[in-house]
């Protein structure tokens, strides 16, 4: 298993990891296959979408706020319920397809890391597999 460090801005962020992830292919050796990504943390998640117009991330942080607001009724003692529910909608992890040795993404897509209760030091791990 390898993984990234990635230290987060502000309370809400989104951190394009595209590169990074296709540098740890790049360094497996690997050259078709899949790269299961995945985010070790309760507060944070990983989505795969538009990283040409970076407006897309930031409405969709937005919304997501929207629909989860930030107090609520929520029994959950730390105050960060929110930042939970966000992680559980957008989800830990991702599988992104190899082949020869690139990261299989559409034209407009990146792998974006979220942070919904930063900022913090957090990683994100993947695993490589051959195939
Ligand atoms: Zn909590």
């Amino acid at each position: 298993m390898k993984s990234i460090s990635i230290k987060t801005g502000s309370q809400f962020d989104t951190i394009n990891i595209t590169a990074q992830i296709q540098n740890l292919v790049g360094d497996s050796g690997i050259a078709e296959g899949l790269v299961h990504i995945f985010v070790p943390h309760t507060t944070a998640a990983v989505t795969i979408n538009e990283g040409a117009d970076p407006s897309v991330v930031k409405d969709i942080m937005k919304e997501l706020g929207k629909i989860v607001p930030l107090r609520d009724d929520y029994l959950h003692m730390e105050g960060n319920s929110a930042a939970h529910i966000k992680s559980t909608l957008v989800g830990a992890s991702e599988v992104v397809m190899i082949e020869n040795g690139s990261l299989v993404l559409g034209t407009w897509q990146a792998i974006f890391f979220c942070e919904f209760d930063g900022p913090r030091n957090r990683k994100v791990f993947a695993k490589i597999f051959e195939g």
